[in-house]
């Protein structure tokens, strides 16, 4: 693919497209559609996500409005509680928070969820933007079913403007109401199967959903045309080893394609030998990285390669945020590739995230080296990454995955 027609797939795809969406369903077609072109058949494998519908979603602090979006998934209610900002996880500021409506700063992932549950929180309030943006945006958040695991709080998401205002006038009462239709709904997953002359392979994948307020150019329709990019060069070109391209639906939700693809086809996961997943490629500033959840052996390769190939590269080994994670924890040797801009020239999970980052030229190259890291690895007469996954990234899986707390 030549850049211009990279940068027609990022207008073609200039729209937000969230997991378990219509939108998304449409770039999953879109996608098959891509594949057609490269005289190529793949196919659509739908799993079930959690969905909610947002009827009403109303927050006030000392009796006045202030904008916000529901949690999606929270349920469905009203309470009204004392307010609280939660400046700091320890131990006395979480003891505050009995019988509260708590603000946090963040995300609202499993610690501080299972942290606000037992020190009796009765209300969430997350917020996020910049105080420097013109926007008044707030995203669309939910509450995991992973971090909630059937004790739900209502929650609500608000600018981050609006937040520290609230601190600011020392607000003492809030209120929170939702009221939302949950049901099951569907996403999906594109899968290309390009088979080689043996039976083992190589899985890749990248995501193609978005938040809820971004195109998802960088994050990650990027990744997506470099899975097209290798595509198109494996169709014309030789490989011993098996390729599976896998674009996951509803990664932004908790890579909940990869996961759905991990446990559907757990079995034939012991024939796959590597996983190579791309995450924000191609964007016009910043670094090339690649982070191998595997032997720290491999990471040494990929310098090696790089420099071969006159690229520069910051490879390390660490547990990636992004769908190679639930490869990597059924065992499967894992490395994501990423080109990491600094944040204040190309911020996501926002309005901005959008194909003025890009560079079509950045797109060809990097999708260049990533063809010859595939090459190498799917032309081996052995694929050379050790099997086993190495003690460290257990630990570091076992914290991602929350199954074990990070030390503090
Ligand atoms: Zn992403």
């Amino acid at each position: 693919m030549n850049s211009q027609q990279i940068m027609r797939i990022f207008e073609d795809t200039a729209y937000v497209r969230m997991g378990g969406r219509p939108e998304e369903k449409k770039t999953a077609e879109y996608l098959c559609q891509k594949v057609a072109e490269l005289g190529l058949e793949a196919s659509v494998e739908p799993f079930e996500v959690p969905m909610g519908d947002m009827e009403e979603a109303f927050f006030q602090a000392d009796g006045v409005s202030i904008p916000c979006k529901g949690y999606m998934c929270c349920g469905s209610g009203e309470v009204e509680a004392p307010f609280y900002y939660l400046r700091s996880t320890d131990a006395w500021s979480l003891s505050q928070c009995k019988g509260k409506i708590v603000l946090i700063d963040g995300y609202l992932g499993y610690w501080v969820y299972q942290d606000l549950l037992e020190n009796g929180a009765v209300g969430i309030i997350t917020h996020d933007g910049n105080v420097n943006y013109s926007d008044r945006d707030i995203d669309q958040r939910e509450l995991r079913s992973y971090v909630h695991n059937g004790k739900k709080l209502l929650a609500v998401n608000i600018n981050t403007k609006d937040a520290v205002s609230l601190v600011n006038k020392g607000v003492s009462r809030a209120k929170i109401s939702v009221k939302q239709r949950e049901y099951t709904g569907t996403s999906q997953n594109v899968i290309l199967d390009m088979p080689g002359q043996l039976d083992e392979y190589i899985v890749l994948t990248a995501h193609y959903d978005s938040t809820s307020l971004s195109q998802g150019a960088y994050d990650n329709m990027s990744g997506s045309v470099g899975l097209l990019g290798i595509a198109e060069h494996f169709a014309k070109n030789p490989h011993r080893y098996g390729l599976r391209f896998v674009w996951c639906g509803s990664e932004e939700r908790g890579l909940l394609g990869s996961k759905a693809y991990c446990a559907a086809h757990e079995e034939a996961l012991s024939k796959v030998v590597l996983n190579i997943n791309l995450d924000m490629i191609g964007c016009i500033m910043g670094k090339f990285i690649a982070c191998a959840t595997a032997e720290e052996k491999l990471v040494g390769y990929m310098e090696y390669l790089a420099f071969e190939q006159g690229l520069g590269i910051h490879a390390y080994q660490d547990v990636y945020s992004s769908d190679s994670t639930p490869f990597a924890d059924k065992g499967v040797p894992a490395v994501s590739f990423a080109r990491r801009a600094p944040a204040n020239t190309a911020t996501i999970h926002n309005s901005y995230d959008t194909m003025a980052l890009m560079s079509g030229e950045q797109m060809v190259e990097d999708i260049e080296f990533l063809i010859q890291f595939t090459n190498r690895m799917a032309n081996a007469q052995r694929c050379p990454v050790d099997r086993q996954m190495p003690d460290n990234m257990k630990e570091k899986l076992d914290i991602y995955l929350n199954r074990k707390r990070a030390p503090k």
